[in-house]
């Protein structure tokens, strides 16, 4: 069952202008498949005045919020007792890294009032706190907005949006990874403006839309990311609103920060034709790219599928969009005897595609003869705990040689 969403037109946060040209389309997945999914066909454009690359036309935010929020289970009891999860390897890296970059900044005094949007379970809110600065954090998800408050953390629940703070309370906001969700991200920056000190700083990360990650299964142009920024326009649009960019970083997983101070300068210049033909050339060479991944991965689970008896069971860990992808775009559909297993409780309530959806301790009872790890960023993890089941390596099957992501945690 598919229920159609309607889709709107909106006027580019940058420029002003509403003339689009649509270079993409990722369509939607059905809405049974995962109460994470949205059901929708993502459009990708680019604007024609200044090149920044938008979900356009797309679902009105108000239906958004409300879809989220039908899907958004009550929250269960026993996932908010929890503790907050330990961060280990890449994920804490990071963290200790934001942390770290954030003491080295000269102008940042130690005792810096600092807030940090969409701060999840305050890792960085707590290594900032351990190298002396004041910290603030909101985030919008209640559970996460919880443990980060359990940890003795200042974390308020709300959408950055729609909750004001004092205008020049902080001399730093950070918002790692947030940007690109907001549906008005001038509305966003310019709320960061104005609640910012003067020479106050401002950190920006989002996903590098020059260096689109297409080794992976899941669609980099998808539901969640609204706005598709590479270094050049997302400094246009912070020097539009009154920000001075200080230097532009270029991290390992397909993302780039921006550092930019508050300013009363701000520039009027938005026509841009080359970055226009600039977001062409980006958006097909990662159709391109896209395609060759396909390809590879079908060619991977074709292999393995020769070496399997249709009798044999295949255990699938992952029960989401990466795992519709595996079995609409590969082979992987033609195999007879699948169990799926998933670490969120909301999935193993809700099941996948009609199919129950197991707790994955319940693997070495099931015995499969093979295992597919159906998730990009979570990979390794997964197959460190397969091995620590007790499964070989000949029974798990890695789709990714390598994973460079700040998404998991
Ligand atoms: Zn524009």
């Amino acid at each position: 069952m598919k229920k159609k969403i309607p889709l709107a037109w909106y006027r580019c946060p940058l420029c002003g202008h509403k003339e689009f040209e649509v270079l993409y389309v990722n369509p939607a997945a059905p809405a049974l498949v995962s109460p994470q999914l949205l059901a929708w066909d993502v459009v990708t454009s680019v604007c024609t005045h200044c090149g920044l690359v938008q979900s356009n036309p797309r679902p009105r935010p108000q239906l958004a919020a409300k879809i989220y929020g039908q899907l958004q289970t009550a929250v269960d009891p026993n996932e908010l007792a929890g503790e907050p999860p330990k961060l280990t390897g890449q994920a804490l890296a990071i963290r200790k890294e934001q942390a770290d970059y954030l003491a080295s900044i000269p102008e940042i005094n130690a005792g810096a009032a600092v807030l940090d949007i969409g701060c999840n379970h305050g890792f960085l809110l707590h290594e900032l706190k351990l190298r002396g600065f004041e910290t603030w954090g909101i985030e919008p998800d209640p559970i996460l907005a919880a443990k980060a408050q359990s940890r003795g953390l200042r974390v308020i629940t709300a959408f950055y949006e729609n909750f004001r703070f004092a205008p020049e309370s902080f001399d730093v906001i950070t918002a790692f990874h947030v940007l690109e969700h907001t549906h008005d991200p001038r509305a966003f920056l310019k709320k960061a403006r104005n609640e910012l000190k003067q020479d106050g700083l401002l950190i920006v990360e989002v996903p590098d839309l020059s260096k689109p990650n297409a080794e992976k299964l899941d669609d980099f142009f998808n539901t969640q990311h609204i706005f598709h920024f590479t270094p050049t326009s997302l400094a246009s649009l912070l020097e539009h609103i009154g920000f001075e960019p200080v230097e532009t970083l270029e991290m390992s997983y397909y993302a780039f920060r921006i550092l930019a101070r508050k300013t009363n300068r701000r520039s009027r210049r938005t026509h841009d034709p080359d970055e226009v033909e600039r977001a062409r050339r980006i958006v097909q060479s990662y159709k391109a790219a896209r395609l060759r991944t396909l390809t590879r991965i079908s060619e991977i689970i074709a292999q393995t599928m020769n070496g399997l008896k249709p009798s044999e069971s295949i255990a699938i860990w992952g029960a989401g969009k990466h795992t519709y992808e595996l079995l609409r775009l590969t082979p992987l559909a033609q195999h007879k005897r699948f169990v799926f297993v998933d670490s969120s409780p909301q999935t193993q309530r809700h099941g996948f595609m009609g199919f129950a959806v197991l707790d994955p301790s319940e693997l070495p009872r099931m015995s499969p003869e093979l295992v597919v790890i159906s998730s990009y960023a979570f990979q390794d993890e997964i197959a460190l705990r397969l091995r620590d089941m007790g499964f070989a390596d000949d029974r798990i099957l890695k789709l990714y040689d390598e994973v460079k992501t700040y998404d998991g945690m």
